[in-house]
């Protein structure tokens, strides 16, 4: 039969469209009329839909033509809907139970349909909540540690790791996005940022003209673009987790791209040291001091279950054509095995700092904002937290060679705040 050309899907028609598909039948019933259909997409470029049937419920995620958030005027590629379908089987592969199980996709029609996280929520709103998961350092570094050591070459054959960085490699467009959103827009006058204004436009223009934070990022940029090490999710933050106290599922990874193993890592910690900034705009409702300790305890268990998880890995499936065990352990030199380890690690470690800063930055001068500062209503009070996240991400990009722990970070943190 012909292809039948890409159609976005709405509520009203997504019964008469997707009726007769077996996968979405066989989990939620395949009585159309008693199916019930509601649109929850809050993301900024895709469309969600969470269908109810009577044998249960699933989740058809659809991608358009153009970005969501902006419209028609920004053409971005269905195809981004096919990268983050073959991400999320390699995540299944390689960190088993940390994503949503995938039960169909078709790429003509640029759809996912998959389980429905219920009740699990978005871990941003939680920390906006002011809800402290037990589980998520753990589960979140984990899944880091897994994905991201699995995905390189240290761990896939040479064969198999070539052909997904050429797989991944038409992930241009969305790339683009991470290139210049979050490496350039914030420190130049670009068409799409914004910011808290005017009480942010001083700092805004102080670090427009600091030399150094801008020579940095632009290495940032370099080592981003340049060192394909792993399959990265690429948009790893905390409105791409969905958690229940007992639960913890990475979601949404269009984004996904061969890059550096710091990248996902600093991405991630970003967002916990940006909750942890935006909890003074959360105290209506009683003091966040313990929810602030919380927060950079989870900076901490991450980091360190994240360390220890791929030096285990490092240790028991170091089968890739990277620092063989015939050069080192088969040879008695467990020292040496070591010695690499902990050069890879530094060096994730001072990157990731770098990731880390500048992160902070775009989501508080750039176009994608995030809902830990926005939902602060009383504007002079959201610029005051965020000024102080600026300064902290300037702060740990700048000299984040001379940053030697996550405790040393978070005493930073604790001060500026
Ligand atoms: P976008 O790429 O547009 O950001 P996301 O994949 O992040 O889209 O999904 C947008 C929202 O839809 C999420 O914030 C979440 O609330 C909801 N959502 C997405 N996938 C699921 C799922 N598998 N189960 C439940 N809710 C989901
Ligand atoms: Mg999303
Ligand atoms: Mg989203
Ligand atoms: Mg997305």
């Amino acid at each position: 039969t012909a292809k039948l050309p890409f159609e976005a899907l709405s509520v009203e028609t997504l019964a008469a469209r997707l009726g007769a598909n077996e996968a979405l039948c066989s989990h939620i019933g395949k009585d159309t009329s008693r199916w019930n259909v509601r649109e929850v997409g809050d993301g900024n470029l895709n469309l969600v839909f969470i269908v109810e049937g009577v044998a249960g419920a699933a989740v058809v995620k659809q991608a358009l033509p153009y970005v969501r958030l902006v419209g028609d005027s920004w053409p971005l590629p269905l195809k981004r809907s096919f990268f983050e379908y073959h991400a999320l089987t390699r995540q299944q592969a390689r960190a088993p139970g940390s994503v949503p199980a995938i039960h169909h996709f078709d790429e003509g029609q640029a759809l996912i349909i998959m389980e429905y996280l219920s009740p699990h929520i978005i871990l941003r709103r939680a920390l906006i909540e002011g809800r402290q998961l037990p589980k998520i350092a753990r589960d979140i570094g984990l899944f880091m540690a897994r994905t991201l050591f699995r995905g390189s070459d240290l761990h896939m054959a040479t064969k198999d790791r070539k052909a997904d960085l050429a797989l991944f490699a038409d992930n241009v467009e969305l790339c683009d996005i991470t290139e210049n959103l979050v490496f350039s827009d914030p420190y130049f006058d670009a068409k799409m940022n914004r910011h808290t204004s005017p009480q942010l436009d001083r700092i805004v223009a102080e670090l427009r003209a600091d030399r150094d934070l801008k020579v940095e990022a632009q290495r940032l940029k370099h080592i981003f673009a340049a060192n394909a090490e792993t399959l990265l999710h690429g948009d790893l933050h905390s409105g791409s987790i969905m958690v229940t106290d007992t639960e913890t599922r990475m979601i949404d990874p269009e984004f996904a791209f061969y890059g550096p193993i710091a990248f996902d890592v600093g991405m991630l910690l970003a967002n916990f040291w940006m909750a942890f900034f935006s909890q003074r705009g959360h105290e209506q409702n009683g003091k966040r001091d313990t929810m602030r300790a919380y927060l950079l305890d989870v900076t901490v268990e991450t980091w360190s279950v994240f360390r220890t998880e791929f030096s285990h890995l490092w240790r028991t499936e170091r089968t890739g054509m990277l620092y063989q065990k015939s050069l080192f352990e088969d040879q008695g030199d467990r020292l040496g095995a070591e010695q690499a380890l902990d050069h890879m690690l530094h060096q994730v470690w001072t990157d990731m700092l770098g990731f880390a800063g500048v992160e902070v930055h775009r989501r508080i001068l750039g176009l994608a904002h995030n809902a830990d500062f926005e939902t602060i209503a009383d504007e002079d009070l959201r610029a005051t937290c965020e000024a102080k996240a600026l300064k902290f991400g300037r702060h740990i990009a700048v000299n984040r060679r001379q940053i030697h722990s996550i405790d040393e970070v978070n005493k930073l943190a604790a001060l500026i705040e």
